[in-house]
């Protein structure tokens, strides 16, 4: 197996994802190119769904976090699938308005809605807004009043966590921009503000506690953390939350030595943990909202290369130039992040030849992955990146002027254009 099951090598020694050969997917559209496996995506937003509605009360959901891949065709598909969507932008409202996406199934999310922001939400329908802190309470009851509507609501809140993942992307603890910390008590002061706003309906609560999160236990320590906190709510001020949003974070296979994470063995083990916790405390079981961002698409979308040369500095290292870099995925620039390396059109190849990934910006930081191994590269082969449907198409950029590479959907064996590569016109569109 190729890290996921979904890829395969052909007779001809090439790579196939979704059952198409990427050396086809590559002459056809062009690299760089992301390639996003419609039918593995679809099978990972089933499996969210289909657990959480066994194990989860009733109006259970899981909503996908759009800030790890964003574009408008992604969302017809999230719709058939019975997903809701996490917004954190009016631009991600407006790519799921614009995909069909029902506005009252979107949650807008955000550490610093603008008064605009606000406005266009509103008047768009959207379903919840999760409320990160007491100066957006004001102002959004103030909008929705103008409307005369009631603004559903969730608060976020931070437990306190640390799940052992990179600084960078751990969002639980209390020390961070996002979010109102409970053990200070600001988040009691956050509720009782929240619970006096004629036109904001609270909900229940929301905590996002980081990400590549392997198991369930980190989700549980939230749980425990949010019960005690609705408990205390509850008896403050008779108010009993029916809804808790737990954020996103399960974790993905980037390489080999990752663990493959049992989702609905997790959501399980969490569901049984919330009905234990809820029936000591005679709380009645809210509803629970998960945000999966990563692992809905990252397994889903690899990216592809084409090599442009072999650059080797004598007793130092070899570099491999490809046609992209940091500017579709800025992740290894930023967190070094692993990812697995395939010589996609000389898979029956032997890799032997060490050497680091170099993108073409402008720039030396720019590299895709070092210490890999390859069948020794030549000019023209194509490489494909796994494991890059999350935080990649949605972190580019045009740095250095370059064009952001297409987009496809790869599904029953067939692929389609979903999003084309950008042109020099696209580049000067907003310049005048
Ligand atoms: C980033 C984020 C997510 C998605 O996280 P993944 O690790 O991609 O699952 C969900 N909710 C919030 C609030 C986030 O900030």
């Amino acid at each position: 197996m190729l890290l996921y099951n979904n890829l395969s090598v052909t007779p001809q020694g090439h790579l196939a994802v979704g059952g198409v050969d990427t050396v086809d997917l590559a002459r056809q559209f062009g690299a760089p190119l992301y390639v996003v496996d419609e039918d593995q995506l679809r099978a990972n937003c089933r499996t969210y769904v289909q657990a959480l509605a066994e194990a989860m009360p009733q109006g259970s959901m899981p909503l996908f976090a759009g800030k790890a891949l964003c574009f408008k065709g992604l969302y017809p598909i999230l719709k058939e699938e019975g997903m809701g969507a996490d917004v954190v932008s009016p631009g991600e409202i407006y790519t799921a308005l614009a995909g069909g996406f029902p506005p009252e199934r979107l949650y807008f999310h955000g550490n610093n809605k603008t008064d605009e922001d606000i406005a266009y939400a509103l008047d768009s329908g959207v379903g919840c807004f999760i409320v990160d802190n007491p100066q957006e309470l004001d102002r959004l009851d103030e909008a929705a009043g103008a409307r005369g509507i009631r603004q559903r609501v969730l608060l976020r809140v931070t437990p306190g966590i640390d799940p052992h993942t990179l600084q960078a992307i751990n969002t639980g603890r209390i020390d961070c921009q996002f979010g109102v910390p409970i053990e200070t008590g600001q988040a009691a002061q956050f509720v009782a503000a929240a619970l006096g706003k004629e036109h904001l309906e609270v909900e229940g609560f929301h905590s996002h506690i980081g990400s590549q999160i392997f198991e369930a236990e980190p989700f549980c320590d939230a749980v425990d953390i949010l019960l005690d906190f609705a408990q205390a709510m509850r008896t403050a001020h008779g108010f009993v939350a029916r809804t808790l949003n737990l954020g996103g974070g399960f974790g993905v296979r980037y390489v080999e030595s990752d663990p493959m994470v049992d989702i609905p063995g997790n959501i399980r083990a969490l569901a049984q943990h919330l009905k234990q916790g809820c029936a000591a405390k005679d709380y009645p079981v809210p509803r629970i909202l998960l945000e999966p961002g990563r692992s809905i698409v990252a397994n889903a979308g690899l990216t592809l290369y084409e090599v442009g040369g072999v650059k080797t500095i004598e007793g130092y290292r070899s570099y491999v130039t490809v046609n992209g870099g940091m500017t579709d995925n800025p992740r290894y620039a930023l967190y070094q992040s692993p990812y697995t390396v395939l010589p996609a059109s000389r898979m029956g190849e032997e890799g032997d030849f060490l050497c680091s990934l170099a993108g073409r910006c402008c720039e030396s930081g720019d590299l895709v992955q070092e210490n890999i191994t390859l069948p020794q590269p030549r000019r023209g082969d194509l490489l494909a990146v796994l494991t890059t449907g999350a935080y990649n198409f949605s972190m580019a950029s045009n740095y250095n002027r370059l064009c952001r590479p297409a987009l496809v959907l790869v599904r029953g064996g067939q692929a389609r254009l979903a999003v084309r590569r950008q042109t020099f016109q696209d580049l000067v569109a907003c310049d005048l």
